[in-house]
């Protein structure tokens, strides 16, 4: 397996401080009285200073005890969801709770952070159950209604943090977004508590995101297009109907996988199956987790049939990574 470029994501040694913000929400922040005082002084405790120190000097403490970075798909499903409505299929009646699957998010946590990847319709309950009480930023794949339409959810991770929240997508994506949530927008929606507060980021190349560094592709979708992340030892690939070399080499050897794979049969739209297993196996992540499946998709059947280091994710999976 290709070494992996551990300095691609390490974190700095202020990694337990609050991030710097994006410049728009340092404009609003100033504008609200909201100094970064408020917040989070950036003077630091003892107990941080030590930490911090002991970062700096012995590197792997870093990687193996203080920034775990884990994922928790909070949703596994296609656009439909599973159950699909009116459906009385094997899989949507299926008693297995692995087969009952919301549409297509997850969430990433590393040094304190939550990053959220796409934002169902179904968020709420999402971060109900599975007991979300934070998110400091949103990746946006693309635009389609499963991965955007419980950005109006948001508000309450406002409420609870009085912060706004950077949302990076690439920049057609953040056009349409900001014609669908422009009330949303975190310069436009004042001090009324009960708007969200979205500050839309455009992306334009690899970005650091609280330490993590991060990589996009842009990649076919059907008609559209997808964005695929690398988040250090992690890529994130859904919805895209075909994977160009470029993107395999980007993510040979990454730690864990996520693909999106529809179902047995082709799609113009989506990677089946088969076409995803064949991905995986070039970009020979150690863990690769298959997700966004429709209804012809039983979780204990497939996943019997499946290379070893290949798998199916069901929602609420968490999974730790390594680095
Ligand atoms: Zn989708
Ligand atoms: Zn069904
Ligand atoms: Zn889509």
């Amino acid at each position: 397996m290709p070494a992996i470029n551990y300095s691609n994501w390490a974190f700095p040694s202020n990694a337990f401080a609050r991030p710097n913000p994006p410049p728009e929400i340092a404009q609003i922040d100033s504008r609200e009285g909201n100094s970064s005082a408020t917040c989070g002084s950036n003077k630091k405790s003892l107990p941080e200073l030590i930490a911090n120190f002991i970062l700096f000097v012995f590197p792997a403490v870093r990687y193996t005890f203080y920034v775990k970075l884990s994922l928790t798909f909070l949703g596994t499903g296609t656009s439909q969801g599973i159950p699909m409505i009116a459906c009385d299929c094997p899989v949507c009646t299926s008693a297995d709770p692995r087969d009952k699957r919301m549409r297509c998010s997850s969430l990433v946590s590393a040094g304190g952070r939550n990053i959220l990847i796409d934002c169902t319709p179904e968020l709420r309950l999402q971060c109900l159950t599975h007991k979300v009480e934070r998110i400091d930023a949103v990746l946006i794949t693309h635009t389609h209604a499963d991965h955007i339409f419980g950005l109006d959810d948001l508000r309450r991770f406002n409420q609870l943090q009085n912060h706004p929240i950077p949302v990076y997508a690439m920049p057609d994506h953040i056009h349409r977004l900001d014609k669908l949530f422009g009330y949303a927008r975190a310069d436009r929606a004042g001090d009324n508590p009960d708007l969200p507060k979205l500050v839309f980021t455009p992306i334009t190349g690899p970005f650091d995101l609280f330490g993590l560094n991060v990589n996009v592709f842009s990649l076919p979708h059907g008609q559209a297009q997808s964005t695929a992340f690398r988040l250090g030892p992690l890529g994130y690939c859904t919805d895209v109907s075909m994977v160009p070399d470029e993107v395999i080499n980007a993510f040979l050897g990454v730690n864990v996988l996520v693909l999106g794979a529809l179902r047995p049969e082709p799609h113009p739209a989506h990677l089946s199956l088969d076409q995803a297993v064949i991905i995986a196996q070039r970009i020979r992540a150690d863990r690769t987790y298959l997700v966004h499946v429709n209804h012809h998709v039983s979780h204990a059947c497939v996943e019997a049939d499946l290379p070893d280091t290949i798998h199916l994710a069901y929602d609420g999976l968490n999974i730790v990574l390594n680095p």
